[in-house]
């Protein structure tokens, strides 16, 4: 098992968001992490990462426990997270802001040069700084500055969101791949069911801070009555299923 989460409960400040949610993930699994918006998806992915610590229940990573432990711990550790407001920083180009995420000192699987293959559009804009990208650039690019840690899991936090769909498309399809041939462990949090059906392997359902499903991707698609009660988003940034 490569991610234990066992009954954990997060706050921020007094206010209690987390009410005991537990999770697991194989490794080579993606899993997908719905919910509304407000649910607690994020504070999930936080909790995980040591950026919100529970307060109780612990996390473990490949059976050693993690909570508690340093965000900067955590990271070397193998767990990448790709924050939903992918924290680029503007005025360094995007050789420098992946430069910046390399570890020297732990070489792995991912490199500059990998990177590229999965982002091509990162190759063809490696002198221009970050703040001067399109969102969907942005992104990528947050995703593959996290690579360069080499992580064996990715926290990806609604990856997908605003985004154009040609340019979903092309994120998603490098997702897929991270999957698929890169063979890393994914946990996804979505609000775009449509593509974390198509990616992933079993899907959790967060309702006001507590999982309320838990299947696999074909039981979450055969029924309606849950994806209706947890996941119905009408317009706004959402997309319904199929979009992607
Ligand atoms: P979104 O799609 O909006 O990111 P989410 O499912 O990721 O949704 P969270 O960001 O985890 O939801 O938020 C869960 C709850 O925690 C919400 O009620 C939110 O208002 C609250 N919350 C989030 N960040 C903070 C904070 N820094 N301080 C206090 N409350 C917060």
């Amino acid at each position: 098992m490569i991610l234990k989460v066992e009954d954990i409960h997060t706050f921020y400040g007094t206010s209690h968001i987390l009410f005991g949610v537990s999770l697991h993930m194989e490794e080579g699994e993606a899993l997908a992490l719905l919910g509304r918006n407000g649910a607690g998806k994020t504070t999930t992915l936080r909790s995980i990462m040591g950026l919100t610590p529970p307060r109780d229940g612990r996390i473990y990573f490949l059976e050693k426990e993690i909570s508690g432990l340093p965000v900067h711990l955590i990271s070397r550790m193998g767990v990448g997270l790709v924050p939903e407001n992918r924290m680029i920083f503007p005025d360094l180009t995007v050789m420098e802001n992946l430069m910046i995420g390399a570890n020297p000192k732990k070489p792995g699987k991912f490199t500059i040069e990998s990177a590229f293959e999965i982002f091509p559009r990162l190759r063809d804009m490696s002198n221009r700084p970050g703040g001067l990208m399109s969102g969907g650039e942005q992104q990528m690019l947050a995703v593959a500055r996290t690579l360069m840690i080499n992580p064996r899991i990715l926290l990806l936090d609604e990856p997908l969101e605003g985004l154009s769909p040609i340019v979903v498309r092309e994120v998603g399809n490098a997702i897929k791949r991270l999957k698929n041939e890169s063979k890393l462990s994914i946990l996804l949090s979505e609000q775009n069911v449509g593509f974390a059906l198509e990616l992933c392997d079993r899907v959790y359902i967060v309702d006001k801070g507590e999982i309320k499903f838990q299947g696999s991707t074909d039981e979450l698609r055969d029924n309606l009555e849950v994806q209706h009660r947890f996941l119905a988003v009408e317009g706004g940034r959402g997309r319904r299923r199929g979009d992607a």
